[in-house]
C-alpha cells in the first residue's frame, strides 16, 4: 500500500482535527503517501482530493471542526455514487481510507469495503453512541462544555431559587446528558433511554423544597422532548415554574480536551496500521484504555447503551 486518504463525515466534532493529523502522520511515517478528501462523501464523489504533507495538518490540533470539512450526502446513498467515489479513488492511486464519522459514515465506509475499496471507521461524535468503544471522539470536550455552562446556570438559579431545565444534545443517545448531569449536580437526569415518571419528578422537586433547597438542575436530552415542553407540561400540570436553557450548537464547537485529542491521536494511528495490515470494514474504539477494532457491520447491528451504573448512582446522588 502506498497512497492512503482520510475524509470526515457527518456531524463534525472535536477532536476529528487531531484524527486528521494522526492518520497523516503516521502514514508519512510509514512511508505511505497520505491524502485529504474534502467534504466528506460528496467531495470524495465530486474528487475533492488533495495531498496532505506534514506540514498540512501543523497547528490544528487544538482546533474544533474540520479542516476536511464534513457534509452529508444523499447521492452518496446510492450504488451509483458509491461507484462513482471509488472511480475517484483509484483514479488518484488510493487503496485505502480512513472515514471519521458517525454511525452513518460507518454506513458508507462498510458500503465502499463491501464493493472491494477498504476503509476503516474511526468514531467522531460527540453523543458517545457508537457500540464496541468506550468513549468517542469529541463526546469527553462536548460533556465539559456542557458542565461549564451548567455550573454557570447553577449560579443564577441558586441566586434566584429557580428551576432550570438544561437542554443538551442527544436525539437518541443520552450521555451528554447523563455524564453532564452527575458532573453538574443535576437533581434530575432525562435521557432516551429511560423511561420516566414526571409525578415522580415532581416529587422530588417537592421534597428538595420541603428541605429547604430553592433552586433545581434538570438535564434534559433533546431526544426526550425539548425543554419548552418540559416547562409547559410542569407549568400546566402542576403549576411550577422553571426557566429553559438550550445549549444547542456550542456543544459542537471548541478545542478539544486533552483526552480527546490524546484518543483521536491513537485511534487515527491505528487506523493507518489496520490498512497497512491489510485490512479494511474495521471500526477503530477504545475499550478498558486498550485501542481495539472491531468488524463494522456487527458494530451497526448494535446498539450502544448508557451505562446503568452511572444511571443508577445518579439517582441516589440526587436523592
Ligand atoms: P453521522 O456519520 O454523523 O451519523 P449521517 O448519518 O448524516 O452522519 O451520515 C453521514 C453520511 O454518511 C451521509 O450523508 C451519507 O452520505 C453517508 N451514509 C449514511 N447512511 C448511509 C448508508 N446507509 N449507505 C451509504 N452511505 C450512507
Amino acid at each position: 500500500m502506498k497512497r492512503i486518504a482520510v475524509l470526515t463525515s457527518g456531524g463534525d466534532s472535536p477532536g476529528m482535527n487531531a484524527g486528521i493529523r494522526a492518520v497523516v502522520r503516521k502514514g508519512i511515517f510509514h512511508g505511505l503517501e497520505v491524502y485529504g478528501v474534502y467534504h466528506g462523501y460528496q467531495g470524495l464523489i465530486n474528487g475533492d482530493i488533495k495531498k496532505l504533507e506534514l506540514g498540512s495538518v501543523g497547528d490544528i490540533i487544538h482546533r474544533g471542526g474540520t479542516i476536511l470539512q464534513s457534509s452529508r450526502s444523499e447521492q452518496f446513498k446510492t450504488e451509483e455514487g458509491q461507484l462513482l467515489a471509488i472511480q475517484q479513488l483509484k483514479s488518484s492511486e488510493i487503496e485505502g481510507l480512513v472515514v471519521i464519522g458517525g454511525d452513518g459514515s460507518y454506513r458508507g465506509a462498510l458500503k465502499l469495503t463491501e464493493k472491494g475499496f477498504p476503509c476503516i471507521g474511526l468514531p467522531g461524535t460527540i453523543d458517545n453512541d457508537i457500540p464496541g468503544t468506550d468513549f468517542t471522539i469529541g463526546f469527553d470536550t462536548a460533556l465539559n462544555t456542557v458542565v461549564r455552562a451548567m455550573d454557570q446556570i447553577r449560579d443564577t438559579a441558586q441566586s434566584h431559587e429557580r428551576i432550570f431545565i438544561i437542554e443538551v444534545m442527544g436525539r437518541h443517545a443520552g450521555d451528554i446528558a447523563l455524564w453532564a448531569g452527575v458532573a453538574g449536580g443535576a437533581e434530575t437526569i432525562l435521557i432516551p433511554e429511560r423511561s420516566f415518571d414526571l409525578d415522580d419528578i415532581v416529587k422530588r422537586l417537592e421534597h428538595g423544597v420541603e428541605r429547604g433547597k430553592k433552586h433545581s438542575i434538570i438535564a434534559l436530552a433533546e431526544g426526550v422532548m425539548s425543554a419548552s415542553k418540559l416547562a409547559d407540561i410542569l407549568k400546566e400540570k402542576y403549576g411550577i415554574e422553571t426557566r429553559v436553557s438550550v445549549l444547542g450548537h456550542i456543544q459542537r464547537g471548541g478545542s478539544p480536551t486533552g483526552f480527546d485529542r490524546v484518543l483521536a491521536s491513537r485511534m487515527g494511528a491505528r487506523a493507518v496500521e489496520l490498512l497497512l495490515e491489510g485490512k479494511g470494514g474495521r471500526a477503530v474504539g477504545i475499550q478498558k484504555n486498550q485501542i481495539v477494532d472491531h468488524d463494522i457491520e456487527e458494530i451497526l447491528k448494535e446498539k450502544s447503551e448508557p451505562i446503568g451504573e452511572l444511571y443508577t448512582l445518579s439517582k441516589q446522588l440526587s436523592i
